[in-house]
């Protein structure tokens, strides 16, 4: 089932097509967990499609969507993150390489005497040589191709570049529509009341918020922080049996942020006193609100920095403990 946000987002693309206005390069941007990958396969499917359906989309069944899903369309040019060949691990920017490589694809005629296209995804991903090879690229821009840039954090790519770019933006719907759409996905009633403010208003996060593997994450999460917080467990062996799954970590500390948020804002009568919520309000309700906040910022600063080399024990323990301070001032001083 599609979105209705996507579906309005989609309107606002064909109008522009239909209109004659297809611009040079296109800049889709939202938060993760929106649809924003499949609204781009459609912007790009329905511009390559021979046979496009009358709202616009790809057929699916034409020899270019063919080989659009076999990702041998030779009038589509992807660059995403890749393999380092040399340490067999996948890179965390695009490299200037890959852009010149596009830019260079970009020029040739286009196969099927129709659109070339350039999606690239995540753009934030670029690195500063990347934007400036991109930069001439949208500076000179050639006739019948579309360069899509697909990312979660536009404010951080240059102002040079979005500048250059017609926006899409995908934007939480409002609670009541959110609600609806996660019931109509099987996440209905209470759950989806508390999926939805785990996730801060972004309905597909809450959809992946209820399903099993999450629900049990974050049960893992209220039980661990509640022993925390209580002073029932030590935050080194906490931080030791969130770290024993590499892949679960990053994962675990957003629920962490996310659970605390909601349990903090709910003590000021804010959202509905979900289960997170009711695990550890009775904790935070005396605790500083801005403390808190600044906690659960900290938490979502550290998941990004797990992707660097960094003692990662040290850090979750760092963060714990202090989390424990937060909830109980007078025995911060004992560990
Ligand atoms: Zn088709």
């Amino acid at each position: 089932m599609r979105p209705p946000w996507i579906d309005a987002a989609w309107s606002v693309w064909v109008r522009r097509r239909e209109g004659g206005r297809v611009p040079h390069a296109v800049l889709l941007a939202g938060p993760a967990g929106l649809g924003k990958r499949g609204l781009a396969a459609d912007i790009v499917g329905g511009l390559l499609c021979t046979a496009p359906g009358p709202d616009g989309r790809p057929c699916g069944a034409c020899r270019a969507c063919t080989l659009v899903a076999a990702g041998t369309h030779p009038d589509l040019h992807r660059v995403a993150l890749e393999v380092n060949e040399d340490s067999g691990k996948l890179r965390t920017e695009i490299v200037v390489e890959q852009v010149r490589a596009l830019r260079d694809a970009l020029a040739q005629t286009s196969q099927f005497g129709g659109w070339r296209i350039a999606l690239i995804d995540p753009a934030d991903a670029m690195n500063g040589p990347s934007f400036n090879a991109l930069l001439k690229t949208l500076e000179e821009p050639e006739a019948s191709a579309l360069l899509l840039l697909v990312c979660d954090r536009p404010g951080a790519l240059p102002a040079t570049i979005r500048s250059r770019c017609q926006r899409i933006d995908l934007r939480f719907p409002a609670r009541a529509e959110a609600l609806a759409w996660l019931s109509a996905a099987g996440v209905a009633g209470a759950v989806g009341a508390e999926t939805l403010d785990l996730a801060a208003g972004n309905p597909g996060l809450a959809r992946a918020y209820a399903e099993p593997v999450a629900r049990a994450q974050l049960e893992t999460v209220l039980r661990d922080l509640a022993a925390v917080g209580s002073g029932r467990a030590a935050p080194g062996d906490v931080a030791g049996s969130w770290l024993k799954d590499k892949d679960a970590t990053a994962g675990l500390l957003v629920l962490a942020a996310q659970a605390v948020r909601v349990a903090a804002w709910s003590t000021l009568g804010q959202g509905s006193p979900g289960k997170s919520a009711a695990a550890l309000s009775g904790l935070t309700a005396g605790a500083d609100f801005q403390k808190l906040a600044q906690w659960w910022d900290r938490a979502n600063a550290i998941r990004e920095q797990l992707r660097a080399p960094l003692r990662h024990d040290l850090l979750l323990l760092e963060l714990l403990r202090d989390f424990r301070a937060v909830l109980r001032p007078s025995t911060a001083a004992r560990g």
